[in-house]
């Protein structure tokens, strides 16, 4: 028999009691000492579950009020000079969350994607700072455990290099520098847990599974060695997830006690390199085998065998049978979703249910015997209904999905050509005004909506109710003089939910909640079955606009490979294939927009990085068929018909080629996060870039009213690199969270700053 471990467990609550009590209290509505016992209630709930439910590795320290990258920075006193009010010590909750969300005198600190999930944290700022131990957080979390609920956890630290590297500020002094001054600190951390007698400390390093550099390398050797000497009868489990490790002899010769591998996402790596290099017998092995990102139920008869053949190589007791990585990325339980297809139902694992699979599974490793066995065939064949159910064998749709694929499809002519057959049929002016797409979405709106979904509207009602908000705003793009319109978004509340509803294969769960950041959660919707069109999503509204002006309207969907990074997503077929279903439907969806006389379609695309492989030689192959995905959504139109592409701001520098191929007459981007690295993006593309571009002119993040000059100033410095005569001028985004004053106001001065345009250049 092997032990059960797990690397972190979701915060939020069963019924996000997490998130109701931290925005209570922001607002407030709660005493801190309230919010402080509410948060024990709903921490100390999940360690004694994780203990009924068998689990040996319990983690303790992961749990948040926001982000356990924000809590390591706090437990070194790691907090920004303009927080003025912080002297040192112990971080007060005003200034946490200050780091987190700005205060009145603070900016935030920056936000962003933990590793390749949807998750985000705080990027720790170290400039100007001199850290010191303010709390023990992984030995408070211990003594938590062990106190009120018998319970020794396993406390869980974000390890040196990874909480270095994923922070900014120390290029100036060097990350050497900053190392030797963070390492006693930790290093108190550990010699205080191993006094307390704490068996186990998970540490964890996921930048291992990224490229590191031969300093890396010798910092990691550095680092573990340090730890090892300081406290000597500390077992470390240092713990890699995401993706295989890099580095693997190095890693492996560590003075640690355990090692923790993904042997879910970096299974060919990880499993080839301890097939071939070996795994030291005088640790343990963190086998990761279940998926602690997906969720659906493993198939555990083929996990077993992985891990019998692991249990060759480590003596049974030196076998963990782990997550992947934390649970953090999955919904809490399947128990509740009542209103799913029973075969879906039985076919998903959230967190509570891959606690049992963890337990089940440790139970089986080495000879089984005990009936587990019998128990692993009979779980396997639980989630069997779905692969023969009719959702996942909609085989027309998959072969003409694949078979356009193959043909990598291109517009008919290439945009030099097709650019100008544009030109004379739209005769936009040059600098043309648009939007991204919502216009905001009013508390009326919400309310409506509301009525509608109640019952107390009917369907009629409310779709007269959309088709006042689209003329009202068709009549306000008009009347301050915007180009090219669009109908404003008003029925969507999120652009993939929309379609999903309305695409076959899709299912929506009650109570799904994931932690996106901070007390932000997200339902992702869930693909389960072969996507399929079921009929025009978006012609009503849009047509309808159309009838309304003689502007032309920007037809709005939401592209495949967003749809998908947005989504949790079957794990049976490849996600290219998934990207490839979903481009087609959505190209139906194109070809109906375009029937129906709409000649400008806008597919949005923000989420194109979000799914961005880690290992570089992952990578071009992910670009290469997401950029072929939105060519099959677009490619099928007339020349004459425009298709746009808008993207919210991210790291473009390394993806302009795949822009330029995803062949787009137009592409709109947000700017202003960029602090003009976009525009040196595009300035070292400028000899080949040659299509329409639309950098925002505006941050629509504020509700302050830019001026017509600042937008004056973007422009100039944009043309300074771009071709004016390529030069589209729109706000960054949409602009759904806006205000309505605020929103026309904004848009009015952007019209006059594209009228100074056209009078300069
Ligand atoms: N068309 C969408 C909107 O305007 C785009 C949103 C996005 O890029 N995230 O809201
Ligand atoms: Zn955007």
């Amino acid at each position: 028999m092997a032990k059960s471990g797990v690397l972190g467990y979701p915060r939020i609550g069963a019924q996000r009691e997490w998130k109701k009590a931290i925005e209570a209290y922001w607002a407030g509505k709660l005493e801190e000492k309230e919010l402080d016992r509410q948060l024990q209630d709903i921490r100390l709930g999940h360690l004694q579950k994780l203990k009924n439910k068998g689990i040996d590795f319990i983690p303790v320290g992961d749990f948040s009020m926001y982000d356990h990258v924000l809590d390591t920075a706090a437990m070194f006193g790691i907090v920004p000079k303009r927080f003025a009010a912080y002297n040192g010590g112990a971080v007060p909750k005003s200034v946490y969350f200050g780091i987190a969300r700005g205060t009145k005198e603070a900016a935030a600190s920056e936000m962003t994607k933990w590793f390749n999930t949807n998750y985000h944290y705080i990027v720790p700022e170290l400039d100007g700072v001199m850290p010191e131990l303010t709390e023990n957080k992984p030995l408070l979390a211990y003594r938590e455990a062990k106190q009120k609920l018998g319970i020794e956890g396993r406390p869980v630290l974000l390890g040196p290099l990874t909480f270095l590297k994923l922070s900014k500020g120390y290029a100036e002094q060097g990350i050497d520098a900053w190392l030797d001054r963070l390492l006693p600190l930790y290093v108190r951390v550990l010699q205080e847990l191993e006094r307390e007698g704490v068996p186990w400390l998970q540490i964890d390093e996921p930048i291992l599974v990224t490229k590191l550099d031969t300093g890396d390398v010798r910092r990691l050797r550095t680092i573990y060695e340090t730890f090892h000497s300081s406290a000597p009868r500390l077992k470390l489990m240092l713990q890699t997830y995401f993706e295989s490790v890099e580095a693997y002899r190095d890693v492996i010769a560590l003075p640690v006690h355990g090692i923790g591998l993904d042997l879910v996402h970096g299974l060919e790596d990880n499993l080839s390199a301890i097939r071939t290099i070996g795994f030291p017998a005088d640790k343990a092995l963190g086998a990761g085998v279940i998926n602690g990102r997906g969720i659906w139920k493993e198939t555990l008869h083929i996990k077993k065998a992985l891990l019998d053949e692991l249990s060759t190589l480590v003596p049974p007791e030196q076998l963990i049978v782990q997550t992947s990585c934390s649970l953090l990325h999955v919904p809490i339980s399947v128990q509740g979703e009542t209103n799913l297809a029973p075969e879906l139902r039985d076919a998903l694992a959230f967190a509570d249910e891959k606690l049992d699979e963890l337990v089940l599974l440790a139970r089986s490793v080495t000879g089984g015997g005990n009936g587990t066995d019998e128990d692993i065939q009979a779980y396997d064949s639980s989630a069997l209904a779905l692969s023969r159910s009719e959702a996942r064998n909609r085989h027309a749709i998959r072969q003409a999905a694949a078979a356009l694929a193959v043909q990598d499809p291109q517009r008919n002519r290439p945009y030099a050509e097709r650019s100008v057959i544009q030109q004379a049929k739209w005769r936009l002016p040059s600098f043309p005004t648009t939007s991204i797409g919502s216009f905001p979405q009013t508390p009326e709106i919400r309310k409506a909506r509301q009525l509608w979904r109640k019952g107390e509207w009917t369907g009629e009602q409310y779709s007269g109710f959309i088709r006042q908000q689209i003329e009202h705003w068709v009549r306000i793009q008009e009347e301050i003089g915007l180009d090219v319109f669009v109908h404003g978004e008003f029925e969507r509340t999120d652009m993939v939910e929309f379609f999903g509803e309305k695409l076959a294969g899709f299912a929506f769960t009650q109570n799904g909640w994931v932690q996106s950041y901070g007390s932000r959660c997200v339902k992702p919707p869930i693909i389960y079955g072969d996507v399929a069109f079921q009929g025009a999503m978006t012609v009503g509204e849009t047509q309808y606009a159309q009838s309304l002006t003689k502007h032309p309207v920007k037809g709005m969907l939401t592209g495949p490979i967003t749809i998908m990074n947005w989504s949790f997503v079957r794990e049976d077929i490849p996600r290219e294939q998934i990207a490839y279903q979903l481009a087609y439907a959505l190209r139906q969806e194109v070809e109906a927009l375009e029937e129906a006389g709409i000649g400008m379609i806008q597919v949005d695309e923000p989420a194109v990085r979000e799914g961005l492989p880690l290992k570089e030689a992952k990578q071009a192959d992910y670009l290469a068929w997401a950029v072929r995905a939105f060519r099959l959504t677009t490619s099928s139109v007339k020349d004459e018909t425009q298709i746009h592409t808008h993207m919210c701001y991210c790291d473009f520098h390394d993806m302009m080629d795949s822009i330029d191929a995803m062949d787009a007459d137009v592409i709109s981007i947000e700017t202003s996060r960029s602090h003009g690295e976009l525009i040196g993006s595009f300035e070292a593309k400028s000899n080949t870039y040659r299509k329409g571009i639309g950098l925002g002119v505006y941050d629509i993040h504020s509700p302050r009213v830019p001026t017509v000059e600042e937008m004056t100033d973007v422009i100039d410095r944009a043309l300074r690199v771009l071709n004016p005569n390529l030069f589209w001028i729109n706000p960054d985004c949409g602009l759904k969270t806006r205000g309505f004053e605020e929103t026309v106001a904004s848009l009015r001065n952007m019209v006059k700053a594209a009228r100074v345009a056209r009078d300069t250049y």
